[in-house]
């Protein structure tokens, strides 16, 4: 029997699309008209495959080998150049990408579930793609015919791919403070001078073009964020018809050595005088680049269940495969019987589950902000998945992550040792919660922006909806272990909302020391309504209804008590961080 890299999480996929989620609102309606159930479950059960077959096989290797710089550009690992041709030639760059520029035109939901499958069989594959698909999407909105006509549909094909440029050794979290040039040319293009760190494929030998979504400066534009525009550089010259030309001022400096990711090269890009094409209007940079860092937070957040997935399938695998304990002198026990072993894996198992219901409620819900009927509609889905983005971002890759480092756990010292693979989606995993708005910046953008700022409105939105299922089962007995779990995150979660509007301005500091746990909390309340949401339709006698049931009721009773440490945590004034300056902390003899 072949090695199976990795196992599509297909019939947790099935049992959401087809019994919890109301898909009626997306499937059917303008621009998804030709879109149902069946065709869902067939684009998975491709990509299932696809993934199985051509990207799992590659992933250990992209590790063992990594990207390198040769001769001044960079090569991948074996295996990625002719997994990526048959990435592209598949289709499955431009999913959910209209169709006039070459995509399928699929909704998000769709996407979001073959993205989970890209990233867990290889998640430094995934990177390139996903860049491609970000930046057409800003393209599309933003630039004008001529550029986005020529451009679009090459990214969509995969012909060309794209990077996203907003790092520099100053500029990390605070984008601010980008120095990075653009001074306009006679032709009406731009040159840009500068140096971009840490950029994800800023160079690779997949395809001949790339496209560099680059934030700079323009001649006396204000400090700080207002003063950023957007500009595409890429790294060859080419006419409206996609020939080719000469090389850019746009050179790969040096490729870093990190801690995983290795295949996923991580380059230093200099500009020196690069051409550019200036996108979305001057000062409107940071605005216009939102729609891809939109687009990449929903995936760097996939990056975490898909990760934390696939480890909980080969945790599962061995855990039933490997004998150890039991009486002395009978036969070994597998490791998978053992309460300790249990309890881990029906951690893994009950915290991706319900990851992977959260990442198709946000995606239906950005669906929705484009299909639902009214104007109202549209709005509210919006800011719900507004809402629910930091949190999928943050809580996510954290929660993979733990899930991940479980998974090593259950494999013992043949998990620390590299054979077995699991110890590498640790270190991939780790820069989840690092890139993309470090998961500190996305708990500020959620207490601070999304709840202070917005007067509790979209906040007051997310309880509501979670309330309102919550009394709709009130009748239900079956439920009442996971309904109760659930009252108790909403009633700790309200506590703190309330006291965090109450704050007076000059106390703002106790909301921000209290955001990582308050997001946690918020993640683990949206992963029990999600339980909630699971078991109140898995009432038959199928082994996977039997798993959610079972799998609900342990969520509720062994990871909700948590909430309250959280709660604690991120109510104003625990926190205390700010006894001590910075001098007396620093002094570390
Ligand atoms: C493998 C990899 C790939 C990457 N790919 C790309 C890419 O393709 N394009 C790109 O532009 N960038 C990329 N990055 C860069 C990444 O986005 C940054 O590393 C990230 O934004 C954090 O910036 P920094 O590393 O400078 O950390 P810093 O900003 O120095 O942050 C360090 C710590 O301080 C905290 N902190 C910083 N400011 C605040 C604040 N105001 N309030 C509270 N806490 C704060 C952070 O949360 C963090 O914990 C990549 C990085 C890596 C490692």
């Amino acid at each position: 029997m072949t090695e199976q890299h990795y196992v599509p999480p297909l019939e947790d996929m099935r049992f959401l699309l087809e019994e919890v989620f109301d898909l009626g609102g997306v499937f059917g309606r303008k621009p998804y008209q030709d879109v149902d159930i069946e065709v869902a479950l067939a684009v998975l059960d491709q990509a299932g495959r696809f993934t199985a077959e051509v990207l799992g096989p590659i992933n250990a290797e992209g590790d063992a080998t990594g990207s390198r710089l040769v001769d001044g550009g960079v090569r991948t690992p074996p295996g990625f150049k002719d997994a990526y041709r048959r990435y592209c030639e598949a289709g499955w760059v431009g999913l959910d990408l209209p169709s006039q520029y070459g995509g399928q035109g699929l909704p998000l939901v769709i996407q979001a579930g073959v993205a989970e499958m890209v990233t867990g069989s290889c998640m430094a594959f995934s990177m390139l793609p996903l860049m491609g698909r970000a930046a057409s999407r800003l393209l599309i909105g933003h630039a004008d015919a001529r550029l986005r006509d020529s451009v679009v549909p090459r990214l969509v094909s995969g012909q060309w791919t794209a990077t996203i440029c907003i790092s520099e050794p100053q500029a990390g979290s605070d984008v601010g403070r980008i120095t990075t040039r653009a001074t306009p040319r006679d032709d009406g293009t731009w040159a840009l001078t500068g140096t971009k760190i840490f950029i994800t494929y800023g160079d690779h030998d997949l395809t001949p073009q790339i496209i560099h979504m680059v934030l700079a400066r323009t001649p006396g534009a204000p400090a700080g964020t207002r003063g950023l525009s957007l500009f595409i550089v890429p790294k060859l010259g080419f006419s409206d018809d996609g020939t080719l030309g000469e090389r850019n001022a746009a050179v790969v400096g040096r490729v870093e050595h990190k801690m995983g990711l290795k295949a996923s090269p991580t380059c230093v890009l200099n500009l020196e005088g690069a051409q550019g094409f200036m996108v979305g209007g001057e000062g409107n940079g940071l605005k216009t680049m939102f729609d891809m860092v939109n687009v990449m937070r929903l995936e760097t957040g996939i990056q975490g269940l898909a990760v934390g997935g696939a480890a909980t399938a080969k945790a599962l695998a061995y855990t039933a495969e490997r004998f150890q304990g039991g009486a002395p002198g009978a036969a070994p026990v597998a490791l998978i019987e053992h309460a300790d072993v249990r309890r881990m894996l029906y951690t893994m198992r009950a915290r991706v589950e319900a990851m992977r219901a959260m990442m198709f409620e946000t995606a239906l819900q950005l669906d929705l902000a484009v299909t639902a009927g009214t104007e109202a509609d549209r709005v509210a889905a919006r800011e719900q998945a507004q809402w629910l983005l930091p949190i999928c971002k943050a809580f996510f890759t954290a929660t993979g992550f733990e899930v991940a480092n479980l998974a090593v756990q259950c494999f013992g010292g043949h998990g620390y040792v590299s054979d077995a693979g699991v110890e590498q989606y640790v270190r991939d995993l780790r820069v989840a919660s690092i890139y993309e708005g470090t998961n500190g910046i996305q708990a500020f953008d959620l207490v601070v922006r999304k709840l202070i700022n917005d007067d509790g409105r979209r906040f007051g939105e997310f309880v509501g909806r979670i309330r309102k299922d919550v009394d709709l089962m009130a009748q239900r007995d079956d439920l009442r272990g996971i309904r109760a779990a659930v009252v108790d995150g909403l009633d700790s979660i309200e506590r703190v909302g309330a006291a965090y509007r109450a704050l007076a301005p000059d106390r703002r500091r106790d909301a921000e020391a209290g955001a990582a746990a308050f997001l946690a909390l918020a993640g683990r309340l949206a992963s029990a309504w999600m339980w909630l949401r699971m078991a109140a339709v898995a009432t038959g006698p199928s082994a996977v209804h039997r798993r959610k049931r079972e799998l609900a009721a342990f969520y509720a009773a062994y990871l909700m008590p948590e909430v309250m440490a959280l709660e604690r945590q991120a109510l104003p004034g625990t926190a205390c961080v700010d006894g001590l300056d910075a001098g007396t902390l620093v002094d570390y003899v």
